[in-house]
């Protein structure tokens, strides 16, 4: 590996060594104390490399900066996760370097019989001759994010030992409860201060996450009306049935297990029902803002259809908002993507823009006003024990996060 990239492993095995698994059971903020014992460190770290106003706050994020040398540029914002998701052991990882991958068989765990291949893998083939990095198959790897943390940290240090290169403002931002969803929540825009922002998170070469789904969740509450079964004809509103209709009624084919790519769905997620009462709860997906209005309509004509239906019930539907898709943010302040368009092309990328199916960290922050797409970090298959990534894949990401600054001061 070249000496960026030893730089980025290096941060990458001492960051991944320190556990922050998050929890979505937990109510404190962060979800776990670790979280905080890391943050320190980083900003411990980030102090002495000599970024200015490194500050932990009291949720356990860490901001810090680089001033602009430069003026008129715009300030750009810089944020990785530092927890790890909670569905396999973050603990105790130990990652395994694959000098100089010749192709074939990525044995991840020759025990346990865990191997990655091309056939499994494609993205591999995209990768002869890289080093690449795997947990030893007992954990996962913290890929996601630890790797977008040391991409970050490498890029700060080669800023403040190149004073000649030329850039606005830089800010940067290490979040917490990602994983959760709800890290983002205690996020402080006003005292980030940028005119726009990069997540680096995720994902193999070249991807580029600027959209997400539009999303908001219902619940249906439906009053019975209970008697005897045995007298109960003319009488009767079964909660319990109503309930069933409702949710068989939907349409078959807007469901998530019938739909991908930039088709939505409505997911059922809970019933609760008995004689008197039921409860339905369930949430409603969208890429596009005009097709999801029209499935909220579609689901209000069918609660009114199920009303006339049972006119003993009484049916109620509630609808809350919570996330739209930051595409139509990101339109509306097209200097992210243009700047990061153009810092991709400049490094020869080959990129995809992709709408993720699910919300992400940056589409909450576009809607709060801080317009921030997700640069991929260079990991693939997260979440488990089959993580991997590839540090040359990390250091285009570090090379775009030059050019990015490069281009937007010019
Ligand atoms: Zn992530």
């Amino acid at each position: 590996m070249n000496d960026i990239q030893k730089k980025i492993y290096d941060r990458f095995i001492r960051y991944v060594t320190v556990e922050t698994t998050s929890n979505s059971n937990s109510t404190t903020i962060p979800t776990t104390p670790t979280q905080l014992v890391f943050g320190k460190q980083i900003a411990q770290e980030m102090k002495e490399l000599g970024i200015s106003n490194v500050e932990i706050d009291e949720h356990g994020i860490v901001y810090g900066e680089i001033p602009g040398n430069v003026a008129h540029a715009p300030a750009i914002g810089f944020l990785a996760h530092m927890d790890t998701v909670e569905d396999y052991c973050g603990k105790n990882i130990k990652p395994v370097l694959h000098a100089n991958y010749k192709g074939g068989d990525l044995v991840i765990n020759q025990e346990k019989n865990m191997v990655l291949t091309p056939k499994t893998t494609p993205s591999l083939l995209k990768c002869i001759g890289h080093d690449l990095v795997t947990s030893d198959g007992n954990t996962l790897l913290g890929g996601d994010d630890k790797i977008g943390i040391s991409v970050i940290m490498t890029f700060c240090e080669y800023l403040l030992t190149h004073p000649e290169v030329k850039h606005g403002p830089v800010k940067i931002a290490f979040t917490i409860d990602e994983e959760t969803g709800t890290g983002v929540l205690s996020f402080d825009l006003k005292r980030f201060k940028a005119d726009f922002a990069y997540t680096i998170d995720g994902a193999v070469l070249g991807d580029i996450d600027c959209g997400n789904f539009n999303g908001d969740s219902f619940v249906i509450e439906i009053e019975g009306k209970n008697c005897h079964p045995g007298s109960a004809k003319d009488f009767m509103a079964n909660p319990v049935r109503i309930a069933s209709d409702i949710i068989s009624s939907w349409p078959e084919d807007k469901l998530p297990e019938t739909t991908c790519g930039e088709e939505g769905f409505i997911l059922f997620l809970n019933v609760q029902a008995q004689l008197d009462s039921a409860t339905v709860k369930g949430i409603i997906r969208h890429h596009d803002l005009e097709k999801f209005e029209q499935f909220k309509k579609d689901l209000q004509a069918l609660v009114a259809e199920k009303q006339a239906k049972y006119p003993n019930g009484k049916i109620h539907l509630e609808i809350i908002k919570k996330y739209r898709n930051m595409r139509d943010i990101l339109k509306q302040h097209p200097q992210a993507m243009q700047v990061l368009e153009a810092a991709l092309k400049a490094e020869n990328v080959e990129y995809k823009l992709t709408q993720v199916r699910g919300g992400t960290d940056g589409a909450r922050l576009s809607f709060q006003g801080l317009p921030t797409p997700n640069i991929f970090a260079g990991y693939e298959n997260p979440h488990g024990p089959y993580e991997w990534l590839s540090l040359a894949w990390s250091e285009k990401t570090y090379n775009v996060l030059k050019r990015i600054v490069e281009i937007a001061a010019k």
